[in-house]
């Protein structure tokens, strides 16, 4: 008998799960995962092992019989019979917001579920999901412990001045202040840098690019969140894959008012027609538009690489400096072209590529002599829930 945790990421449009043994040293180990993706289109899931291979596969032609809540029974149901001779001790759970409440993760209570079902509002297309799963885990099972952690939690380090917009004190206090996210894949690289880095540089300035279909970027001092892109909400900052980052909120009046486009047009336009693929109107994937010869997939990168050092230079100003500059996420950690364009534009920085490194994948991709060094770490958001799961069922 071995004792296992499981992690589920519920997303808007894809489900991740992830089981995880603990190993000797008491640390949780990957034992196998997978997704469902394309909810709502034509749902495909795949279980792979540990060492890659893939233990299942499928597909369903009738997206509107697989919906988030049959997928889940499908999904929770495939876990229980591939355990083997793991008993499962705890779950542990994404939740994109735990308000200005929470700052670390937390054990679910029927309590705390109702209190993050509040933050909806916030969050309204990610939060009902990513709390689903804890719902029906907590009905099913009342007895096994379950665990929230936030994307927001790690953020709440930032002074006040980072987390406030200069809007009237009331709206504030009702909750309308930079919350930032992705904070489960930047604590994973500020723990994980002391691997990589001397204690000197992994407890210094460093500013984090999150470059996935999702994409922010965070600094971080001693270890700490001080600032980052994301804001109120996952539109805020970088453009990405499909959502438009920054923008200037007389935009959104223009919208409404001189082109009567509803809430929910909106809504569409900011997060599943804008950015790169807007900006193309080509593609959202990165690998599409660089092997492109179209005029419109470069002016995408460039000016997905333009707002990166646009954002860094923002970064920079909030640490007083910089010692470390680190690239992750599907992009980040797997295109070295993009890699190569931040840092020649990022020069003015103190950042000096190693070319040779950054095509070879190597962690570190700066030259010896670079005034700041420039890192590649994989991020594992998964193994940063699985590893606070298993901290609270400890204490
Ligand atoms: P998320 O978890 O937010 O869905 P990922 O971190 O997995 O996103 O990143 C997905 C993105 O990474 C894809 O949209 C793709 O554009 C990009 N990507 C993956 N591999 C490469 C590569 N070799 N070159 C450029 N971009 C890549």
């Amino acid at each position: 008998m071995a004792d296992g945790i499981a992690v589920i990421n519920c997303g808007s449009s894809s489900i991740k799960f992830s089981l995880y043994t603990i190993n000797q040293d008491g640390d949780p180990a990957y034992f196998f995962g997978g997704q469902v993706d394309g909810i709502g289109v034509s749902p495909r899931f795949v279980a792979k092992a540990s060492d890659g291979t893939i233990m299942e596969e499928k597909e369903w032609s009738k997206a509107d019989e697989m919906v988030h809540d049959t997928l889940l029974e499908y999904i929770f149901e495939w876990i229980r019979s591939n355990l083997q001779d793991i008993t499962v001790r705890g779950v542990g759970h994404r939740v994109v917001h735990g308000g200005s409440l929470y700052n670390a993760p937390v054990r679910v209570t029927p309590e705390i579920i109702e209190q993050l079902e509040t933050f909806s509002p916030l969050a309204p297309l990610h939060q009902p999901n990513n709390l689903s799963p804890i719902r029906a885990i907590a009905e099913r099972r009342p007895e096994l412990p379950q665990v929230a952690c936030f994307d927001t939690a790690f953020h709440r380090t930032q002074p006040g001045v980072a987390q406030a917009f200069a809007l009237p004190r009331a709206l504030t206090d009702e909750g309308i202040r930079r919350y930032g996210f992705h904070g489960l894949s930047y604590e994973y690289i500020a723990r994980k840098f002391g691997d990589y880095a001397s204690v000197e540089i992994a407890s210094g300035r460093m500013v984090v690019a999150h470059l996935g279909s999702g994409a922010s970027m965070c600094a971080i001092k001693n270890g700490k969140s001080i600032a980052s892109s994301m804001g109120f909400s996952a539109l805020d900052g970088l453009p990405m894959g499909t959502r438009t980052g920054t923008l200037d909120a007389g935009v959104i009046l223009y919208l409404m008012q001189a082109k009567n486009m509803s809430p929910s047009e909106i809504e569409n336009l900011l997060y599943k027609q804008s950015g790169l693929l807007g900006v193309s109107g080509i593609s959202n994937d990165m690998r599409v538009l660089l092997e492109s010869d179209d005029s419109k997939a470069k002016e995408a990168v460039e000016l997905f690489v333009y707002r990166i050092n646009r954002e860094l230079g923002s970064l920079m100003a909030a640490l007083g400096g910089l010692d470390a500059f680190i690239f992750t996420a599907g992009i980040g950690e797997n295109s070295p072209e993009i890699r190569r364009q931040v840092c020649s534009a990022a020069a003015w920085a103190g950042i000096r590529l190693d070319d040779n490194a950054n095509q070879s994948g190597s962690a570190r991709i700066s030259t010896a002599e670079s005034p700041v060094s420039v890192w590649v770490i994989p991020t594992n958001e998964e193994l940063m829930i699985a590893t606070h799961t298993l901290e609270l069922l400890e204490t």
